[in-house]
């Protein structure tokens, strides 16, 4: 089967591997669509094989590291003592595997499983394993969309997890620092929570656009105007009731920090690859009495199936955020397209 493979550090090609089985507790799908998504630029250009290995479960293949954690596909093979799916069910994974016996995993904390779970991978291929199937798979109702469905696996839940986390409540103001596709889910969470003023900061014309589209009331041009004391000024210079970081860069987690109201919440989703540590103004108002929350894709079973449950009763439509097609041989072209940012790219629609 045909499958996208980190070679090296910065290259992914396609290879020819065999389709995988299933082991105990394990299911195999076949991919109908796939996607590459931010971490996987993380993953590729950053991250030695090595260490991806380490988050692996051991059994990578010799030629280097099968890329991809977003999937849709139907259910090919069902290994031994996997009983919430058949062979043909329509299903997605959570693209963060949780064991299901650990500590966290008991907590319902699967993204941070210490069992041995880890970042799904290989989904960017014809087939694809899924281990403790039972734990982290959820069918597909037919009313959502394949695309829907796909972002319901990362993004959606780590954009709606940083408003949930934040306990946003109805009418709270908010403002969100990028409007990547992750930062684009948060701004949809926060309508679909029942957010009152939206602001977000983004600059590239589309995703402007985009923000509008999901609920944005405002969105400030970071290279036009400084962005805090614009949200101060919306906040009749309050400050935000919550503040979301969505890329994971100092100078955005800065923002979120220095524009959040006395007693509000800063949440970050955004992956620090690049950055080993943060740090925060103390010389604000807003430093005392405040909560700041850390989300890493909230994840499961149940989080899945609530995830599709917005998206099968209509509260959301995310499937505008997929702005290209492309087939899975060029997965490639796709990683240098979602790279660089050009031709208004959001989510990459890969079907076999
Ligand atoms: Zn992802
Ligand atoms: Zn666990």
């Amino acid at each position: 089967m045909l499958a996208c493979v980190k070679t090296a550090m910065g290259k992914v090609e396609m290879l020819d591997l065999p389709v995988p089985k299933a082991g105990p507790g394990e299911i195999v799908i076949k991919t109908a669509m796939c996607t590459v998504c931010g971490s996987d630029m993380h993953f590729v250009d950053e991250i030695p094989n090595e260490m991806l290995t380490a988050l692996g479960p051991g059994m990578l293949i010799p030629q280097g590291f099968p890329m991809g954690h977003e999937a849709v596909g139907s259910v090919h093979e069902v290994g031994p003592g996997v009983t919430r799916v058949q062979v043909g069910d329509r299903v997605i994974s959570s693209c963060l595997v949780g064991c299901g016996h650990c500590v966290e995993c008991l907590h319902g904390d699967y993204s941070v499983c210490t069992g041995g779970g880890h970042t799904l991978f290989g989904c960017q291929a014809e087939y694809f394993v899924v281990p403790w199937a039972d734990v982290n798979v959820a069918k597909v109702p037919p009313e959502v969309s394949d695309e829907n469905a796909i972002l319901a696996t990362d993004i959606m839940s780590t954009g709606f997890g940083a408003v949930d986390r934040a306990e946003l409540k109805s009418g709270d103001s908010v403002a969100i620092f990028a409007q990547g596709p992750v930062g684009l889910c948060a701004t949809a969470g926060a309508r679909a929570r029942g957010a009152g003023l939206i602001i977000t900061v983004e600059s590239i014309p589309e995703r402007v656009e985009m923000s509008k589209k999901l609920g944005a009331n405002v969105v400030i041009n970071p290279k036009e105007k400084d962005p805090v004391s614009e949200i101060m000024n919306l906040t009749n210079l309050k400050g935000a009731d919550v503040t979301i970081e969505a890329v994971g860069t100092q100078a955005t987690f800065d923002g979120a920090t220095r524009a959040v109201r006395r007693g509000g919440t800063v949440s970050s989703i955004g992956l620090y690859g690049p950055v080993p540590q943060l740090s925060m103004f103390t010389m604000t108002p807003a430093f005392y009495h405040r909560r700041i929350v850390t989300t890493l894709c909230p994840s499961g079973h149940d989080r899945m199936t609530h995830m599709l449950d917005i998206l099968r009763w209509g509260k959301v439509d995310l499937s505008p955020l997929f702005t290209h097609r492309m087939k899975l041989a060029d997965t490639p072209k796709a990683y240098e397209l979602f790279r660089s940012k050009q031709e208004g790219v959001l989510k990459i629609a890969i079907t076999p």
